[in-house]
């Protein structure tokens, strides 16, 4: 192999570029990708000292260094700062190394430069980038935790920190299993990092005296290669709304209450001019007398509807549950309903399970429940059509069934219906309802650990189904 020849092609197609200089830094030879790094001709350079391509902003205690080391060990490597002669900078990393003769004295220079300028640009970026990262999560007011997917925390911020009592430090770098306990001596709840639970975000409250509440939301992490990053936590502090909702809840109970009872006398009061206890009423009197009696039950049915959502929501309604026999509750409710079907002449067809286990209900609320859906039903559907109440159970819970042939609902209308004062299209025409029917059916369902929901085709009757725990 011809030694020279291969120098040679190692100095032309080099990527680095490489200098020679004398020991007066004069510089005797360039290769091509040197002039290319520089913006410098060879013709341009020969001749000239080597720091003709200097920017003047490397500090001084570079080129200390440089010349101290290139005296003590004929080697130097460091990054300069250099400009181009149209004034652009480069950083180069450079390694000096100085040959010497037979005599050991350095007779030239070697260097081979490298520009890393857009290395550093990134760094520079990437590093400005975590700044701003970093700053965003200590001026949150949300908690936050982040495991990588060992399972090792990558990122907390103060807000968590304090949470736990712990500071931040404290728990970057530690196990999730380490930090469990933390949770669990705050929130009282064991596997509070379980992620099933908590994907679309939970209320959790702190075992203090006077408990703050947190809504905490789970997400997985994922690079947009589709790589796993890990799991992210958020811990969002809602005391102050929990606890004005909390307020709101028990106004309104307060004054629907309180409205109750002088209405319930105005009605009384009513119903007594009505019946002639206080003489005769003639025509017109009779039928003025009937609209104000007939509005004064209207007032009193809404609030007692708001008395009860307003129970539900702050948490003040106590069921009285035991082990009770479904069917009387069904025959309960048809029965208070009995004069409305009739006059609709709509027939109530009953299919219900033969001997079905009990459930543990508090009887009272599930007949509310139930009078509540089977009154929408007569009231929704048309003259002469047909109502039917289904039950049926499986392993945990029982299921009611209301289904009615009347015009149904929207698709999608069929979970805004259970929202407080909804009332669908079909629900515009009638009149009587106050839109708090469903929504107080729900939240007793609920409290009794059950599900309710309807199922509907537009124009195609509807179904509403609701489940209550077996005993
Ligand atoms: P209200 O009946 O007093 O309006 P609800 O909360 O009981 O209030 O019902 C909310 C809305 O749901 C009704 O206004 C109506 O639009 C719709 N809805 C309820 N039951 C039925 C049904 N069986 N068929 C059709 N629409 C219904």
């Amino acid at each position: 192999m011809d030694f020279l020849k291969t120098m040679r092609a190692v100095w032309d197609d080099s990527l680095d570029g490489i200098v020679v200089a004398d020991t007066d830094t004069i510089i005797l030879e360039v290769n091509p990708a040197y002039c290319q790094m520089t913006g410098y001709t060879r013709e341009q350079l020969i001749g000239k000292r080597t720091n003709v391509i200097r920017s003047g902003l490397t500090p001084r205690s570079v080129f200390h260094e440089m010349w101290a080391h290139l005296g003590s060990e004929g080697k130097w490597v460091g990054e300069v700062i250099n400009q181009r002669p149209d004034g652009s900078l480069w950083i180069s990393y450079i390694s000096i190394t100085a040959v010497s003769g037979r005599d050991g004295r350095p007779e030239a220079f070697v260097g081979l430069s490298r520009d890393i300028t857009d290395r550093r640009n990134l760094e520079d970026l990437l590093r400005s980038q975590s700044t701003r990262l970093s700053s965003l999560l200590e001026a949150i007011v949300v908690g936050v935790v982040m495991f990588d997917p060992d399972e090792t925390c990558v990122v907390a911020n103060q807000v968590l920190g304090e949470l736990l009592g712990t500071g931040a430090d404290a728990l970057l770098g530690k196990r999730r299993a380490e930090i469990q306990p933390l949770f669990t001596r705050i929130f009282g709840q064991d596997g509070l990092l379980s992620p099933a639970e908590w994907t679309g975000g939970v209320t959790v409250a702190t075992r203090e005296p006077t408990p703050r509440y947190f809504i905490v939301r789970w997400a997985p992490v994922t690079a947009s290669s589709g790589a796993d990053l890990g799991q992210i936590f958020t811990f969002r502090d809602v005391t102050r709304e929990t606890e004005l909702d909390r307020m709101k809840s028990e106004f309104v109970a307060t004054v629907s209450h309180e409205l109750r009872t002088p209405m319930t006398s105005v009605k009384a009061a009513l119903g007594l001019l009505l019946a002639g206890a206080a003489g005769p009423v003639d025509g017109p009197q009779q039928e003025l007398l009937e609209v104000a009696h007939n509005n004064v039950d209207r007032l009193i049915r809404l609030i007692n509807d708001i008395l009860d959502i307003s129970r539900l929501e702050s948490g003040r309604l106590e069921l009285r549950t035991r082990p009770v026999q479904i069917d009387e509750l069904i025959t309960g409710a048809a029965r208070e309903l009995e004069s409305v079907r009739s006059q609709r002449e709509i027939t109530l067809k009953l299919a219900l399970l033969p001997d079905p286990p009990p459930v543990l209900a508090d009887p009272d609320r599930i007949i509310q429940v139930l009078v509540n859906l089977l009154g929408n039903a007569y009231k929704f559907t048309g003259e002469s059509g047909t109502v039917t109440v289904r039950t049926y159970a499986d392993g945990r819970d029982l299921y009611v069934q209301v289904e009615d042939t009347g015009p149904g609902i929207a698709a999608d209308q069929v979970e805004a219906i259970f929202e407080r004062f909804q009332r669908g299209a079909a629900a515009a025409r009638s009149s009587g309802g106050t839109g708090l029917g469903l929504a107080i059916s729900r939240a007793l369902v609920q409290q009794h650990k059950g599900r309710i929901w309807a199922e509907s085709e537009s124009g195609r009757g509807a179904v509403f189904t609701f489940t209550l725990p077996l005993v």
